[in-house]
This record gives structure tokens, sequence and C-alpha cells, in this order.
């Protein structure tokens, strides 16, 4: 069967990463979840105190942007694969609500998207693989087959998020995740470089309603007829 490229993108929180890693696993492609490189770029900023309020320093952050390596190991013992940043695994740090406060500032700097767009593209150079975002579809892989936005309400997006958070044991409000959803969607949407925006060609899924299973359903659906 013909590998494809299929492009995951869509708003926070709405379970992009979920939907791309079960498509993943059934079908047997590579996931890649790009949001997590911009994540170890900010958890990087943060550690080295380039922050000044809510922005870092461009300046000292260019001079740094090729000391940040980042890639995804897969762990044995749970199945999943995880962010590294410089050889250390960085996957539970970069969830927290202090990376997810300063991560878009740092996703709307040209030079930050050019590094991880080409790390990007590199990885999806041989087909065969799902990675979730906001600009996978329009910037990194254009001519994806299957292209697919995903949207949901953003209170139903709050609800899941608060959930997961809590499940890790960190204590938010439902105010402060939806204001802090609301506010990254606002600055990805409106961002100069690789703004989140459907593709033309995007199949839209609200699944404000829908199960995973009925999502999962649909998404194999597509996946089918563009593979034959
Ligand atoms: O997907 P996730 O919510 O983990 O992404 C975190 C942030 O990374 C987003 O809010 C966005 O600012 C940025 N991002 C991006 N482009 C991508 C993936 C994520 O700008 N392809």
């Amino acid at each position: 069967m013909k590998k494809i490229t299929i492009a995951v993108d869509g708003y926070s929180s709405c379970g992009k990463s979920t939907m791309a890693k079960d498509l993943a696993q059934k079908v047997k492609y590579n996931y890649i979840d790009s949001g997590a490189m911009y994540r170890a770029v900010t958890l990087y900023a943060l550690r080295n105190n380039l922050f000044e309020s809510d922005y870092p320093n461009e300046t000292v952050l260019k001079k740094q942007i090729d000391q940040i390596h980042i890639d995804f190991r897969h762990n044995e013992t749970n199945g999943k694969s995880e962010t590294y940043l410089n050889g250390e695994n960085v996957e539970k740090e970069i969830r927290s609500m202090e990376v997810a406060d300063k991560v878009s500032p740092i996703a709307a700097i040209g030079f930050v998207r050019e590094a991880l767009v080409k790390q990007q593209q590199e990885m999806g150079k041989n087909k065969g693989i799902v990675m979730d975002g906001r600009d996978i579809g329009t910037v990194v892989f254009p001519d994806a087959e299957l292209k697919i936005f995903v949207t949901a309400r953003p209170e139903i997006r709050a609800q899941r998020r608060l959930a997961e958070l809590t499940a890790k044991g960190e204590n938010h409000t439902f105010e402060e995740v939806l204001k802090n959803l609301t506010k990254r969607d606002f600055i990805d949407a409106t961002r100069k470089d690789g703004p989140l925006r459907q593709a033309g060609d995007a199949v839209v899924i609200n699944n404000s309603d829908l199960t995973i299973e009925e999502q999962n359903a649909i998404i194999l659906k597509l996946f089918k007829e563009k593979t034959g």
C-alpha cells in the first residue's frame, strides 16, 4: 500500500494529538507532535532566563538556537514517544502550564519556526507520517495527501485540558485554562509566520460532540479513501 503524509492541524487542546497518535498506531505510521518541539524550545528559554516578562530575548535566543537539539525517543515501558531536549527527557516538563503560558510568543518567532519546520520536513521526507500542529498542512507539508483540521468548542477544550492537568497533579481553575487556550489561539492565528489556518483542501472535524471511537472511525475512513 502506498505511504502518504497526514497533516493534522487545529486549535489548542482539541484532541489533535490523541487523534493523530491513534491513527499512526493503527496504520503503523510514525507520529510526530510538532507542538512538543515548540514547547521544548520554550523550556530551554525559561531555563536559561531568556524571558523578559512575556517575551523572550530574541537576540540571545537566536545566538543559541543551534545549541537546541530536540528528538523523540520511544519509551519501551509505556510504549510512548517522548521528547528529549539536548539529550534529557523533558516530556513531563514541557506539558506544564508554565510552558503553555510562554510557548506562543516563542512559536511566533520567524527563526524558531524556520529551524523547526526544516527538522519536521526532514522527519517526514519518506512519508508514512502523521504530524500534528498548526501549520502542518499549510507550511510544513503543503502537499500532504490527507489534511485534517480539528476544532471543538472552547469550553469543551478547556474542560479536557483541565482534566489532563489535574490528572498530572497540577492544580488550575477552569477560567485559567480557558484563558490560556484563548490567548494561545489568538497569538497562533494572528502571527505573521506560519499562522494557524485551515488549509483550503483540509477536511474539518468538529469533535465537540464526538467520542474518541466515533472520531477514530471518521479518520480511518478518510485514510482508507486516500490510500485505496
Ligand atoms: O500542540 P500544542 O498545544 O502542544 O502546541 C503548543 C504551542 O506550540 C501552540 O500553542 C503553538 O503556539 C505552537 N505550535 C506552532 N506550530 C506547530 C505546533 C505548535 O506554532 N506546528
